[in-house]
């Protein structure tokens, strides 16, 4: 889809990934607005010419009253970047509300705005869903119960929009990236959690860490080309052939790279 002059809505456009991915919507011609539960999104909004809705994106309403003040600026949603996105709890024996609120915005709140936005979709004929996943949703991230479950949900998600709506004329798209410079990355060098360190370390370790510009280059040049999977890290394609090809030596390779970066033996 060419982008130019299409209203676009990018959720937890505050910082990181999201800001950039608007930055380069808005070079690319598109009307833009970020929304984000900061408080900064405004100013931010100010500062790279967007509009812009402070607010959970998780939350049932949320999702309804950002896309009115989407409409509201810039008409009606063309392209809707689900982006927003937290990390969760590192194990099983964390907090069921930890659990809730991970599965909330990392996929309800996916799944809630694709509800509201299919129909009008369905009936202009257009439309695009790209969803921001991960390569934790692809290959599971060592360190990190609740992200690698919740990024598996978003890619099924997504798969799934993109198999039932695209005969509709509606496109999906499914980023999944490894290490971006963001504050979600790096908060987990420092963090008091050893498992949060370990996760830090696996991405870190496992290949180059991109800044966010070079990620939203990607994702606006797969959305030009409507590709589904969108790898700014192109090695975790032969990463996710290698674990379709033989899951269990998979397996064993995983556990070994744990055991490596939590200072064990790796044999
Ligand atoms: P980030 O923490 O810099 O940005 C996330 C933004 O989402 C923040 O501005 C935050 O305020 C906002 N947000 C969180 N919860 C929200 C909510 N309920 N409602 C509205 N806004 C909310 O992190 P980032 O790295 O830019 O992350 C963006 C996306 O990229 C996430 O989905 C993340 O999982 C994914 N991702 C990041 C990396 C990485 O290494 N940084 C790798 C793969 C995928």
């Amino acid at each position: 889809m060419d982008v130019n002059s299409k209203t676009a809505v990018v959720t937890g456009g505050a910082g990181g990934i999201g800001r950039a991915l608007a930055e380069e919507l808005i070079r690319h011609g598109a009307r833009v607005l970020i929304a984000d539960i900061a408080p900064t999104v405004g100013q931010v909004a100010e500062e790279i010419g967007a509009a812009s809705w402070q607010g959970d994106v998780a939350a049932a309403d949320g999702v309804t009253e950002l896309l009115a003040a989407a409409e509201a600026a810039h008409g009606p949603v063309d392209l809707y970047f689900a982006n927003a996105g937290i990390v969760g709890p590192t194990g099983i024996g964390e907090d069921e509300d930890e659990w809730d609120r991970v599965f909330d915005i990392n996929v309800r709140a996916h799944i809630r705005a694709a509800k509201a936005l299919v129909p009008g979709w369905q009936a202009r004929g257009e439309g695009y869903f790209v969803s921001t996943s991960s390569a934790a949703g692809l290959l599971t991230q060592i360190g990190q119960a609740g992200y690698s479950t919740t990024k598996h949900a978003a890619v099924g998600f997504a798969e799934w929009l993109n198999i039932t709506y695209g005969d509709d004329g509606i496109r999906v798209s499914c980023l999944c990236p490894m290490g971006v410079n963001t504050p979600l990355l790096t908060g987990g060098e420092r963090a008091a959690d050893a498992a949060d360190r370990t996760a830090n370390k696996a991405v870190t370790s496992a290949g180059r860490v991109l800044e966010p510009a070079e990620v939203a280059e990607v994702v606006l040049a797969a959305v030009e080309s409507e590709t589904f999977l969108i790898l700014p890290h192109p090695e975790v394609l032969d990463m996710y052939r290698m674990k379709g090809s033989d899951y269990d030596r998979w397996l064993r390779g995983m556990r070994r790279y744990r055991r490596t970066l939590a200072g064990g033996s790796a044999s």
